[in-house]
């Protein structure tokens, strides 16, 4: 499995004696009251500074950046702790502890722990100074892209041409909508609205919320939030159809909902994920394209799915040739792969569209072949 060699790495610890790591496991003092890891001193990063790390997880509190994951707490212990599915292996029933008042994790299945830097390093598979960065990066940005997500959110009912394009699109429920907390960038107001707010100009541009001459970068666009960015639909055909926002697409979509089911179906776009959760199909996952970044890959193969691919049929065979390379990739790792067959040039969005039903759709799931 692709997980293999960040696991031993982080059994160990990077730069931790063996024996230090064992004493760890075995009395996971990361959630005991004397747990500080050293990193200046153990990592022999001078260039560290320990209070600006300090100041980093202050900002960031281990369970805001968890949730922001769409990690659930389960069930809760004493003292304000909580546990829920480990986001770091394939699990079945919870046994990963989160102390939010320390603000440090325990796993009992991987018996991975510590705090919220180390979280970054082994879900996302990063060194030390790169899950820095990004944490770095998700303070600045995660503030900005909340409130603009809620700003495209309230003005989704005010606008009659977004609701009736979703109709079009086949979302009608308003639990679906705010499952997917769907929003939509009318143009012309986002930057007065964050301004107001007290974001500075320089800022909205960085994110890209803004364009280099000030304007909103998003105009008559259906906006769906994502891990660290946001997908914008266009509702107007004279506009490129797709936009995402500068930076990373982030990991699959609603990937810790899906990863509970043993068969997961992964689809191309957010509409096709939209009408299969609103049929009732929530074991659905979506790559936002047919080509897969390094994580996305890894979430299909962190665990014992079988994954059901079901991409554009488009004229030209190119949904087809990458859902087949694909299916060779995931094989070659262990995953059962099957293809989904929709009829003749549908997607999955266009199959419920035109009036196909989850009994139909599952006839299809029981047929697909590897
Ligand atoms: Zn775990």
């Amino acid at each position: 499995m692709g997980t293999t060699p960040t696991a031993e790495r982080m059994v160990l610890g990077p730069g931790r004696s063996p024996r230090l790591s064992l004493f760890a496991v075995a009395h996971h003092p990361c959630l005991g009251s004397e747990c500080d890891l050293p990193y200046s001193a153990d990592r022999g990063k001078k260039s560290v500074n320990r209070q600006a790390l300090d100041e980093l997880k202050q900002q960031i509190p281990l369970l805001d950046y968890l949730q922001a994951q769409d990690w659930q707490p389960v069930r809760p212990l004493s003292g304000g702790r909580w546990m829920g599915l480990c986001p770091l292996h394939a699990d079945r029933k919870p046994s990963f502890l989160v102390d939010p008042g320390k603000s440090l994790f325990y796993c009992y299945g991987c018996g991975r722990g510590g705090d919220v830097i180390r979280f970054a390093e082994i879900y996302h598979d990063l060194k030390f100074p790169q899950a820095l960065a990004l944490l770095r990066q998700w303070r600045g940005l995660a503030p900005l892209l909340q409130q603009a997500t809620d700003f495209y959110r309230m003005q989704l009912h005010r606008h009659p041409e977004a609701v009736a394009y979703l109709l079009q699109r086949g979302v009608r429920s308003p639990k679906l909508i705010e499952h997917m907390r769907i929003g939509y960038a009318p143009g012309g107001c986002l930057r007065g609205w964050l301004m107001q707010l007290g974001y500075p100009l320089p800022a909205l541009r960085q994110a890209g919320l803004v364009t280099a001459v000030g304007y909103d970068a998003y105009v008559n666009r259906i906006v769906f939030p994502l891990e660290g960015n946001l997908y914008g639909r266009s509702i107007s055909a004279a506009a490129p159809p797709h936009r995402f926002l500068p930076g990373a697409k982030g990991g699959l979509y609603a990937w810790e909902q899906a990863r509970r089911y043993p068969e997961v179906i992964l689809v191309e776009g957010l509409f096709d994920y939209a009408v299969l959760w609103q049929a009732g199909f929530h074991n659905v996952t979506c790559a936002m394209g047919t080509h897969l970044n390094a994580r996305q890959f890894q979430q299909l193969c962190d665990g014992p799915h079988t994954v059901y691919l079901s991409f554009d049929a488009d004229a030209n065979g190119s949904g087809q040739q990458a859902s087949q390379q694909l299916a060779h990739r995931l094989e070659a790792h262990g995953i059962p792969a099957r293809h989904i067959v929709l009829p003749a040039g549908h997607d999955p969005n266009s199959f419920f569209v035109q009036g196909g039903d989850a009994g139909q759709f599952q006839s299809l799931l029981e047929a697909a072949q590897s």
